[in-house]
């Protein structure tokens, strides 16, 4: 397979390289490249586009693995209608959806014109602001100019940065002028998004699956993964894991084949994801994952060496989560950060008696998932790590140091 920009893990391990088809030593695929791997754009009509996504359960990737077929048989057909590409990317641990833009972007291109044809409309917004994955697109759009003209009109728009500014709902308010933070009432944009209109609104890795289906057809498209969830997903490895970055794997690929061995503890779906001892017996598919209790969300998994503080980690994180409150909903401003200085004193070896009952009360307290992303966050941390818990409480340390493993920046 093909690994980009990222160290490579064994070559034949993760099987064809199918959304990365094209890219070769971390180099962008070009539109020339891009139509010798990916042939020529075909579309297809809405009840074509989501018989086929239905065929092959096709999942949104971003937080919510909505089926596509549903999301698209709830968007009215016409010119109204809004197609945006959430490109904001706002999980720090996570870089797949840059790296489809950045090496990729005709792909997504392709993936996002689709659905606007199906849907009959002309309207596509791109949402970004990873620099480089912003250029890489402007420059696939005046490849197109040049070359094939585009079908629809494209903009492109630079996205503030923010763990929450990424969340569906904020990105559409901030692409309308306002604030990128979600709104406090929970509208769904098929109904109400982008300029009021009704909006199919998914994240990049979605789109670079539609255009993947229609250039391969869902026999083909199904022929590898996981029955339930068939195809390649895209996962960014972190950590003490058989190779690290962006990496496309088969579903069905069994996740301790990234994550082997005896090690520290696992982060799955990242900061609004589980944390668990090992992932034995787990696969990729998120169907079996999120029947476990355990959402994929953007794809991360994180394996702490087992030299570095746990805790420390997951306080650094559980800190970084309560900075990331919008601060408009109450419970969310100052739960997350009672459930952070709860998780310090654990650390420092103190007692939190409330920890839990406060981790239990910021669930479904607020206008966006954040509260309940959080709560999960640590919740599984004091389920996962009750070693470490011990530890610190009987010496007020484990001996280990904080090794930064989970990144704080990333989303900036
Ligand atoms: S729940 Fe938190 S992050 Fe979400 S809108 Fe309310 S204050 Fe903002």
């Amino acid at each position: 397979m093909t690994t980009v920009g990222l160290p490579a893990a064994s070559p034949t391990a993760f099987g064809t390289a199918r959304l990365l088809g094209g890219v070769t030593h971390g180099g962008r695929a070009d539109l020339t490249t891009h139509r010798r791997v990916h042939g020529p754009q075909h579309h297809r009509t809405l009840d074509e586009l989501a018989a086929d996504a239905s065929r092959v359960r096709l999942l949104g990737r971003g937080g919510a693995a909505f089926p596509v077929a549903t999301k698209l048989a709830a968007v009215p057909v016409g010119p109204r209608t809004q197609v945006v590409v959430n490109g904001s990317e706002s999980e720090p641990a996570s870089r797949k959806d840059r790296t489809l833009m950045t090496l990729t972007p005709h792909l997504v291109l392709d993936g996002a014109l689709a659905v606007a044809r199906a849907l009959r409309t002309t309207h596509v917004t791109i949402a970004v602001h990873d620099e480089a994955a912003y250029a890489s697109l402007r420059a696939a759009l005046e490849e197109r100019t040049r070359r094939e003209p585009v079908t629809g009109r494209v903009d492109l728009h630079r996205q503030p940065a923010g763990f929450v500014s990424g969340e569906v709902r904020a990105v559409l308010r901030g692409l309308d002028g306002g604030p990128a933070v979600p709104p406090s009432r929970r509208t769904l944009p098929s109904v109400s998004g982008l300029h009021g209109a009704p909006t199919f609104a998914s994240n990049v890795e979605t789109f670079a699956q539609v255009a993947l289906l229609i250039s391969l057809g869902p026999a083909e498209y199904a022929a590898v993964g996981d029955p339930e969830e068939p195809g390649t997903t895209l996962l960014t490895l972190l950590g003490d894991t058989r190779t690290r970055g962006v990496v496309e794997v088969p579903t069905d690929l069994p996740l301790d084949a990234l994550v082997p061995g005896e090690g520290g503890p696992v982060l799955l779906g990242g900061y609004h994801g589980r944390w668990v001892h090992d992932v034995v017996g787990r696969t990729a598919a998120r169907p079996g994952l999120r029947a476990a209790g355990l959402p994929l969300n953007a794809g991360v998994v994180a394996r702490l060496p087992r030299d570095v503080c746990a805790l420390a980690e997951v306080t650094a994180v559980a800190r970084w989560l309560a900075a990331q409150s919008a601060g408009q909903c109450g419970p969310c401003l100052f739960g997350t950060a009672a459930a952070a200085r709860d998780v310090g004193e654990l650390l420092r070896g103190r007692a939190a008696p409330a920890v839990e009952a406060r981790v239990a009360g910021l669930v479904r307290r607020g206008a966006c998932a954040h509260p309940d992303g959080t709560a999960a966050f640590v919740a599984s941390a004091l389920e996962a790590l009750p070693d470490e818990l011990a530890e610190h409480r009987r010496h007020g340390t484990c001996g280990r140091p904080y090794g930064g493993v989970l990144p704080l920046d990333g989303a900036g």
